[in-house]
């Protein structure tokens, strides 16, 4: 019997594929290991959205050889998709997968000739073989021709799955239309395509079956979601089915363009108590002549009366956003623009990145490169006013009564815990996973919270 350990980088999109090359390396029939060390197969699902996260998911395959030699491991993802040599050039690598064909490594690790499971290998068995190049030329297509979503196995979720995590992903997009100036996703995910309504419904029936309490709905432009399927559908209209047609407990939506967020979408989330009151727009920068080279095609006006306009209408929402430093041509003004931007926004958190010249992105080549120490320290800024806002929101939120959702965390006297509007916090007791509970917020992440009921 085949065991297997999936490590997985990057997005809750990437989570959401992870967990279906779990389940199929399940139904046909390999066991998840403890660890990449004691694993016969070793699955990387890699990211490629920053040189850092490329060298992350080398330096694990390096370190997964060493400490595990006769482990074959798969590397998939972004960074194969958009490298594929070169992560076959790594050490251990026995196979390259490229996103539209993760359904073949059930049958690759279980069917392949030259796979040996660990049980079977001595201490003189043979280096894995070489990765053949018009095998790995079959397995990384080019993005071009991408999987379509309903193209899924009918029973991709179940009871492993919810099992393994508290609150499941459901990826109803993939793809990108968008070409952002910084962006790398569209070359290595293709254009936008969607999962058909009838079969998100099943999905979400089936992880309910299994105990799903919460499921975050996740694309990579998930405001674009049904806008390529015939008829034509919203993802206003499919989240207004979910509710009426599935018992789930509450549903999560991840990132969402600001332009997608609309008044009728917001006034459904303030009225349907089943909706987490939670907003993630990116913004990227507040400076306007950098949303302009990005690609971006909005102002930093238009995002800030969406943020407003969320704010006036769900008062306790989690409101995110995500900002890039260092684009190419970011000066001292536009960076000190960004700045006082998001402090004059009501946000409860920020996400703060790097600008990183991938390969094959418009950026890259641009004029202005900003220097590495430069960006250093313009993310330290902008990190130290994110933690300023977290704080800030978690102090507004303070003292009121609200459900939460138990974790995996815990300590000696408390068990970690969600809310819907994005607050975690430590709930007094020992609590199983998955549990409602009724709580009075504490002031910070690490006070105790009294459960009330
Ligand atoms: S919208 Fe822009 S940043 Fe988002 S995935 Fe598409 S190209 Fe990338």
């Amino acid at each position: 019997m085949t065991t297997f350990f999936i490590q997985n980088f990057g997005c809750r999109a990437t989570q959401a594929d992870a967990d279906a090359i779990r389940h199929s390396l399940h139904a046909q029939g390999s066991i998840a290991a403890e660890s990449d060390t004691s694993a016969d197969l070793v699955v990387l699902n890699t990211c490629t959205v920053t040189a850092a996260a490329d060298a992350e998911a080398r330096e694990s395959i390096r370190r997964i050889h060493r400490q595990n030699p006769a482990a074959r491991i798969i590397a998939t993802g972004c960074y194969a998709q958009r490298a594929p040599e070169e992560l076959a050039a790594l050490p251990g690598v026995s196979w390259v997968v490229g996103n539209s064909h993760q359904h073949a490594i059930a049958s690759l690790a279980n069917n392949h000739a030259n796979f040996v499971p660990l049980s079977a290998v001595s201490a003189n068995t043979p280096a894995p073989s070489p990765i053949l190049r018009e095998e790995m030329s079959a397995l990384v297509p080019p993005i071009a021709s991408p999987h379509h979503l309903d193209d899924s196995p009918d029973d991709l979720h179940d009871d492993l799955l919810v099992a393994s995590r508290t609150r499941p992903t459901l990826k109803v997009q993939d793809g990108c239309n968008h070409r952002c100036a910084y962006c790398v996703i569209p070359l290595v995910r293709g254009r936008s395509r969607s999962m058909q309504p009838a079969t998100v419904i099943g999905e979400i029936h089936r992880l309910v079956a299994a105990g799903a309490q919460e499921i975050v709905l996740s694309g990579i432009d998930l405001g674009n979601y049904g806008r390529d399927l015939t008829p034509r559908v919203s993802l206003h209209a499919l989240v207004r089915r979910i509710i009426d047609e599935t018992n789930l407990m509450s549903l999560r939506l991840s990132s969402i363009e600001p332009i997608d967020i609309t008044q009728d979408f917001i006034s459904l989330v303030a009225r349907e108590l089943r909706i987490a009151p939670h907003f993630h727009l990116p913004l990227q920068s507040g400076s306007d002549r950098i949303l302009r080279a990005m690609h971006r095609w909005y102002r930093a006006a238009h995002y800030a009366r969406r943020v407003e306009l969320i704010r006036e209408t769900v008062p306790h929402a989690a409101i995110g956003a995500d900002v890039i430093v260092g684009f190419p041509g970011e000066t001292a003004e536009d960076h000190a623009a960004t700045t006082n931007f998001i402090a004059g926004l009501p946000l409860s958190y920020l996400h703060v990145f790097s600008f990183s010249p991938r390969p094959g992105i418009e950026a890259a080549n641009l004029p202005g490169q900003v220097p590495r120490h430069v960006i250093h320290e313009r993310a330290r800024e902008l990190r130290t006013l994110a933690q300023q806002k977290s704080q800030q929101f978690h102090i507004s939120q303070q003292g009121r009564k609200t459900r939460v959702l138990t974790l995996d965390r815990r300590g000696a006297d408390w068990t970690g815990a969600i809310s819907g509007n994005y607050l975690n916090m430590r709930v007094a007791g020992s609590w199983p996973r998955n549990r409602w509970l009724e709580v009075v917020i504490p002031a910070n992440e690490t006070s105790v919270a009294s459960v009330t009921g």
